[in-house]
């Protein structure tokens, strides 16, 4: 056993990992959940469709070359668990985990084979330096790490915070979050394919705000990548 093992051997004993959807300790391998819980998680394969939920919810509003979710988000489930613990247990290596996860499936996938960045959607920073960490950015850096793809968390600024999701009209939050955003002028993505990241989707604003930016540069494609997808 390497030096790097033993010490992981110890940790590990002391501090066990746990199954992120459910907390027991029994998993070991790549993927950061229990047999039980693998076997329970709603993941979409959405992967290997090019028309899915993602582009159904988006389809008319940008235009996509392909779009992919890890898990459908449903309320009570262990999906939104895992969500919760992903942007609130102060710990960025759960998202990074789930980008490892994601990244294996985007790697055999031909609808994500051409990335030639990952760009997530950012935070507001004063919500970043109050959290210590993008979610969505510790996400795109796992899927970095498994695509070969650069993760460029600066290329997209927050420029003010929007409004609470969960009020007024669709139209008011659309025009909220469409101000908020701004392209890095020190980063050029023109002529790229760019991989948007995010945690989740529900109406897809956000992400619409974001891409609309990016597919503003000549000779850009844009896919989309998120942790979950809320269902209808
Ligand atoms: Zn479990």
């Amino acid at each position: 056993m390497k030096a790097g093992e033993l010490i992981e051997h110890v940790v590990n004993l002391f501090y066990p990992k746990l199954c992120l959807a459910c907390e027991c300790e029994n998993y070991s391998g790549t993927i950061p959940v229990c047999v039980s819980c693998l076997a329970e998680l709603p993941l979409t394969n959405m992967h290997n469709q090019q028309e899915n939920l993602i582009t159904e919810r988006l389809l008319g509003r940008i235009n996509l070359h392909s779009a992919a979710a890890l898990f459908y988000f449903t309320k009570k489930s262990k999906v939104q668990h895992l969500v919760h613990q992903v942007k609130y247990s102060g710990d960025p290596t759960i998202a990074n985990m789930l980008g490892h996860w994601m990244g294996r499936y985007l790697s055999k996938s031909d609808l994500f084979n051409q990335i030639d960045m990952i760009v997530p959607v950012p935070l507001h920073k004063d919500k970043l330096q109050k959290r210590g960490y993008n979610q969505s950015a510790e996400f795109g850096k796992g899927l970095a790490d498994i695509l070969g793809s650069p993760c460029l968390p600066d290329a997209l600024r927050r420029t003010k915070q929007s409004v609470s999701q969960t009020t007024g009209n669709r139209t008011a939050r659309l025009l909220n979050v469409h101000e908020s955003f701004s392209l890095n002028t020190g980063i050029d993505l023109s002529g790229k394919h760019i991989l948007l990241v995010d945690d989740v989707l529900t109406t897809g604003a956000t992400i619409e705000a974001c891409a609309t930016k990016i597919l503003a540069l000549p000779d850009t494609k844009i896919s989309i990548c998120v942790m979950a997808i809320v269902m209808d």
